[in-house]
């Protein structure tokens, strides 16, 4: 998934540029298609169920994996349409016989054009026949669109009892920025002039609203911390809301710290990581992470940017004499953070808050 800034949600799905920056994303695609090809114990003979399919590429994934039907469920019109051709231009498209039944040799896929929430009434799926259930449902901030809410539904009425869902895990981290993170140091030298006011007002703005911009892992100056993890087979459907506290402290440098190190830490960045534990795939465990320190991707990451920035100082500064301090006022050894990710009361968006403590 992706975050879609337009009331008309389906209506935006069906723009192909947004699918096509999704499947040019090689560390998302890659990852799905490793775990269904890659994990053919688990897909051949399978029952398949594709929450928003999109384009229908995991569907096909998952025929190539073997599957013996794939479920392929899609809201927005104009791409159930381009899923059932693209089905059906590459000979896997299931073909429906006049009583209902499928041919013989016929493909597998099967596109349905509907919310998946709409179809538990129209009885299309059987209730619990499903053996794999496949979404690529995250979003920016990994909850952005709430559609892992969807995903719930589904499992909670056609997953089998001990039925896999792929990715199976979810889990969000959270860590300090330094300066390198926000656009002070390119506005402190434009063509030898100094424009750094542009660079403060920039950060002072952005205290209230997330940003979604790509971090590189050098520019984090706190070590990581476990945001929340979810357990998509075992979570019930109101834990997608949550508040999650966690303790960051400088990150420490590998060379041996002569001189006491103090950082300023600008704000929080947020990340997630969605596995395909060896739960479900035996053959292939992946991993699709977004972090900082591994290839960006499609969602890069969520920045945070705190009122003003919390000078942070190693912990052996503290134990040093005070007067290292210099003119920095009160620098903490360690920022908590409390973070609260909820459902949007307008549908799909989400709101956070953060609250931030020295100690
Ligand atoms: N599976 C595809 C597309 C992922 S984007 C891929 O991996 O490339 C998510 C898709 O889910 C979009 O096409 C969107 O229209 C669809 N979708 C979102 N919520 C849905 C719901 N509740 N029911 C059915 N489809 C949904």
């Amino acid at each position: 998934g992706i975050m879609i800034v337009n009331k008309d949600y389906f209506g935006s799905y069906s723009s192909f540029g947004i699918h096509k920056e999704m499947i040019s994303d090689k560390v998302r695609t890659d990852a799905y298609r490793q775990a269904i090809v890659g994990n053919p114990s688990l897909l051949k003979g399978a029952v398949v169920l594709d929450v928003g399919c999109g384009t229908g590429i995991l569907s096909l994934f998952a025929a190539q994996a073997g599957a013996s039907i794939v479920n392929a469920v899609e809201a927005s019109d104009k791409m159930a349409s381009v899923a059932s051709q693209i089905s059906k231009d590459n000979c896997l498209l299931q073909n429906q016989a006049s009583n209902g039944g499928t041919k013989p040799g016929s493909g597998v896929i099967k596109v349905i054009n509907s919310m998946v929430e709409d179809l538990i009434e129209s009885r299309q799926i059987q209730p619990h026949s499903v053996d794999v259930l496949v979404s690529e449902w995250m979003g920016y901030c990994l909850l952005y669109e709430s559609m892992l809410s969807s995903v719930l539904v589904a499992r909670d009425h056609w997953l089998k009892p001990g039925g896999a869902i792929l990715p199976d895990t979810a889990t969000m981290f959270v860590a300090g920025f330094g300066k390198g993170a926000t656009s002070i140091p390119f506005w402190e030298n434009v063509y030898g002039f100094n424009m750094s006011s542009i660079g403060k007002e920039l950060v002072a703005d952005a205290a209230h609203i997330p940003i979604v911009d790509v971090v590189d892992g050098n520019n984090l100056v706190t070590n990581t911390a476990l945001l929340q993890a979810f357990d998509l087979v075992t979570m019930k459907p109101d834990e997608v809301d949550f508040t999650a506290s966690v303790q960051l402290e400088l990150k420490s440098s590998n060379s041996i710290e002569v001189e006491p190190t103090i950082s300023k830490c600008y704000g929080v960045v947020l990340w997630f990581e969605t596995s395909f534990t060896s739960r479900f795939c035996k053959e292939a465990p992946t991993v699709l992470s977004t972090s900082p320190y591994t290839p960006p991707t499609h969602w890069s990451q969520t920045l945070l940017t705190f009122c003003e920035p919390i000078s942070l100082t190693s912990k052996m500064l503290t134990t040093k004499s005070s007067s290292t301090v210099g003119s920095e006022v009160n620098p903490a050894v360690k920022i908590e953070t409390r973070i609260s990710i909820a459902r949007g009361v307008e549908h799909r968006s989400i709101d956070i808050s953060l609250e931030v403590t020295t100690i």
